[in-house]
């Protein structure tokens, strides 16, 4: 998977940041930009770190992500049951149990914002333009219009 390419994502830039935070309100974040790519993740460990049935990606560069507060609530996860072999180190709060932000060992200086942590219109108006791992997808859920479909093989 390559994370680093960011194809044709439209550049109306958001002129207010994306505010974000986990469930007990601990951790405060704040993105800047638009994402170079939303995904939805069918993975296993996608669905074992949050604890749904996927995961809502945003990709984004490491710089368009601020934690404005609760960083020191923040425990790391290092994933290495990854198929592709790379590590992923899964943020988390450590007091609610919300996930984070992920990070990659083949993709420095990245991260990925689960959006179901982004508050208001930026949240509710949150698309997937790509699904990965759909070999995955749990039997209830339809593919999603308009999204690209990703296998990680
Ligand atoms: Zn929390
Ligand atoms: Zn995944």
């Amino acid at each position: 998977m390559d994370l680093t390419t960011s194809t044709s994502s439209p550049t109306t830039a958001a002129p207010e940041p994306i505010t974000g935070s986990c469930l007990c309100g601990g951790i405060q974040y704040e993105v800047t930009g638009e994402p170079m790519k939303r995904v939805m993740c069918h993975c296993e460990n996608c669905r074992k770190f949050t604890g749904s049935s996927f995961m809502a990606n945003s990709f984004m560069k490491e710089s368009q992500l601020t934690i404005k507060s609760g960083e020191s609530l923040i425990q790391s996860f290092k994933d290495t049951k990854v198929d592709s072999g790379n590590t992923l180190e899964r943020r988390f709060c450590r007091v609610c149990g919300s996930p984070v932000y992920v990070t990659s060992s083949r993709a420095e200086g990245f991260v990925v914002v689960p959006s179901g942590t982004m508050d208001g219109e930026a949240g509710r108006k949150w698309r997937p333009e790509v699904e990965f791992w759909c070999k995955e997808r749990r039997e209830y859920l339809p593919v999603v219009e308009g999204t690209q479909a990703l296998e990680m093989d």
